[in-house]
């Protein structure tokens, strides 16, 4: 019964989180077919007036597609089987998808992954987490710079531990105690989802995360879960 209690708690958070999720979804969109609507009545006939709405529209919509791209495996919580997963190939797709984003950005990516780590888990959940922290990397390194992506087994603890570290702008003491908090962001166009889900995710694989981060030098996550032989 107790677990059932909690498991009640846990669908009633994940509900509201969507609805105040698809809210954040709705009004871009409800702003952009609104732009849309004065542009076919013809009305605005300023070719400057017409640009900045089109420009508003198009950062709407850019807006709606990132709090749906930070969020959206999750969302789906029953679609995906737990299974063994192995941490160094996630890790490796990972990274062959963000690569494009770094050369954009100067962005050197060392990697460091040791061949089977397993955890057990559900790959798309996994994945998602990846992206975001990687994602945050990058964007913390507006200037270039060097992300490292490593993991590792530690042997003594049956634990994988995975590194996610960038030399980019760092935290102060406040943003890092408030990161993962919901919609909490520092960023212009930020959503603010992206850490809290990598934080719901991996505490519930039963894992642990630790930030270091020193403002101007970078950040570094580093993640522990339970290894799977
Ligand atoms: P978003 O990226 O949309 O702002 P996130 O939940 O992914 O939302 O991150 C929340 C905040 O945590 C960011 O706005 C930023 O202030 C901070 N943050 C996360 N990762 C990093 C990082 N690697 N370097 C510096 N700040 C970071
Ligand atoms: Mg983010």
């Amino acid at each position: 019964l107790r677990n059932e209690m909690i498991r009640n708690e846990k669908s009633e958070v994940i509900s509201q989180l969507a609805a105040s999720i698809a809210h954040e979804v709705r009004n871009p969109l409800t702003t952009t077919s609104g732009v849309i609507q004065l542009l076919l009545k013809d009305e605005v006939k300023d070719e400057e007036k017409r640009k900045e709405l089109l420009k508003l529209a198009k950062q709407e919509l850019k807006q709606a597609e990132s709090v749906i791209s930070d969020y959206l495996l999750v969302a789906r919580p029953y679609q995906n089987k737990v299974e063994t997963l192995s941490i160094d190939e996630i890790l490796y797709r990972s990274i062959e998808i963000i690569r494009p984003m770094a050369n954009m950005n100067n962005i050197n990516i060392v990697s460091e992954l040791e061949n089977n780590c397993y955890v057990t888990g559900e790959v798309q959940k996994l994945h998602q987490s990846f992206l975001n922290l990687i994602k945050n990397g990058i964007e913390a390194m507006p200037n270039g710079g060097t992300l490292t992506v490593k993991c590792k087994i530690i042997k003594g603890q049956s634990k994988v531990q995975i590194t996610i570290a960038d030399t980019g702008i760092g935290m102060s003491k406040h943003q890092i105690e408030c990161i993962g908090d919901p919609y909490y962001s520092t960023k212009e166009n930020g959503t603010g989802l992206g850490m809290m889900v990598v934080y719901r995710i991996i505490e519930g694989m039963g894992g642990k995360i630790k930030v270091y981060s020193e403002l101007e030098k970078g950040t570094e996550f580093k993640i522990l879960l339970p290894q799977t032989d």
